[in-house]
Formats: structure tokens, C-alpha cells, sequence
């Protein structure tokens, strides 16, 4: 078999994902190997993930981080502290996305039968613990995301 952009060399491995013929030069080419083509249709899918993301955060996050901000301040008159402040617990309902793929990247896939009550339940656990490993995803991610879409 030979390279798929140069039929002259003959390939020293295949892309990853089509298969095809890659010489050494077109082998190391990008971090993996991969031919332009699929590389092209794979950035492309990791730009959509990321405008997905940004808009989940946008239309799920943004009104989470309000309504922790109504249901912890209601009580108060002003904030005491700042892990009661508007600004954090925004932040925080913002950063449930990202937390929440942040979580399903280090639980293993696996196929739980639960009734759909265990379902709730467990989307409910996921969902409170994705507030807390947001305040860390959420900036990693952004920074991540910003510099995928802009690259
Ligand atoms: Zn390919
Ligand atoms: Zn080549």
C-alpha cells in the first residue's frame, strides 16, 4: 500500500480512523496518524462540541447559578461571605456543564439497570456533584474550548 497523498512513498502506517496509507512524513504529520481529510471532518466535530458546550452552559448553567443565587440569598439580606456572593454561586451554577463532563470522563461507561427512580437519583447525585467539580472544570474547560475554536 502507498501513501494516500503521495503514491510514489509507500505507507508506513494507516489513518486511525479511514484506514488509508500514510508515509513517514504524512505519518507524523499531526499528532497522530491521520490523513488531512479526516483531521479536517474531526476538527470540525470538536468546533461543534464546543459551541454545544458554550451554549449548554449559556441556557442550562446560567440559569442554575440564578436560581442557587435566589434560593441561598433569599434568606439573607445581604451575602456574608463570599461563597454566599451573587458572583460565586453564578460561577458556580455556570461551571455545571463542564463539571458534568468532567464527571462522565472518570466514571467508567457502564450500563447500570436501575428503575427510573435509580435513574433520577443518579442524575440528581450527578448533578449536584457537577456543581462542585465545576469550580475546577469550568475555567479548565473554557480556557480549553476557547483556545480549540480559535486555533
Ligand atoms: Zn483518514
Ligand atoms: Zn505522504
Amino acid at each position: 500500500m502507498n501513501c494516500i497523498n503521495h503514491p510514489s512513498e509507500s505507507a508506513v502506517s494507516q489513518c486511525q480512523i479511514c484506514g488509508k496509507g500514510l508515509c513517514v512524513e504524512c505519518t507524523n504529520k499531526f499528532s497522530k496518524p491521520i490523513c488531512q481529510d479526516c483531521f479536517t471532518v474531526s476538527r470540525q466535530k470538536q468546533k461543534r462540541a464546543v459551541v454545544t458546550e458554550i451554549l449548554l452552559t449559556l441556557l442550562i448553567g446560567l440559569p442554575i447559578g440564578f436560581i442557587l443565587d435566589l434560593l441561598v440569598n433569599d434568606t439573607y439580606k445581604t451575602p456574608d461571605s463570599f461563597w454566599e456572593s451573587h458572583f460565586f454561586l453564578i460561577y458556580m451554577g455556570l461551571g455545571i456543564v463542564a463539571g458534568w463532563k468532567a464527571l462522565t470522563r472518570i466514571t467508567p461507561q457502564i450500563f447500570l439497570f436501575l428503575p427510573v427512580l435509580g435513574w433520577v437519583l443518579y442524575f440528581l447525585i450527578k448533578a449536584v456533584l457537577s456543581l462542585f467539580s465545576g469550580l475546577i472544570a469550568f475555567p479548565v474547560r473554557t480556557i480549553r474550548n476557547l483556545s480549540l475554536l480559535f486555533k
